[in-house]
């Protein structure tokens, strides 16, 4: 069985975070170290360490992520002006916290995709 991460405490309300959303699915929650004037991540509930252990069953929650990320795009205001939704995957992917996660990073312009 995956190993829990800090982030299973921040659902569970167990340690402080700035929780922005929360539903039966998933939750989101301002990053500690932010990288842009919004940087928001939206997690499922259910303990998911990375993309590769997606599964059908897991459809619902990640879909969740997507719709739950437009609405705080919305309420953020910086829908209309976009935004970057980042999911990182093990090593090469600079994934640090083994509960998959999207980033919402927003607020300026973003820049290239990939730093060349
Ligand atoms: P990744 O590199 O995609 O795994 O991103 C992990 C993100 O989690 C980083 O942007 C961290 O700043 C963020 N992070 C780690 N611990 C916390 C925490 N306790 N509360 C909020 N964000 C966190």
């Amino acid at each position: 069985m995956a190993e829990e991460t800090i982030f299973s405490k921040i659902i569970r309300r167990e340690i402080p975070a700035d929780v922005v959303y929360q539903d039966e699915l998933v939750t989101a929650f301002r990053d500690i170290a932010p990288k842009a004037p919004t940087h928001i991540l939206i997690i499922p509930n259910v303990l998911i360490p990375t993309a590769n252990d997606a599964q059908p069953a897991h459809e619902q929650a990640l879909g969740r992520m997507i719709t739950v990320a437009a609405k705080i795009a919305r309420d953020e205001g910086i829908a209309e002006d976009g935004y970057r939704l980042i999911i990182n995957c093990n090593s090469h992917g600079g994934q640090e916290v083994y509960h998959i996660h999207m980033h919402l990073v927003g607020g300026q312009p973003l820049g290239p995709m990939l730093a060349s």
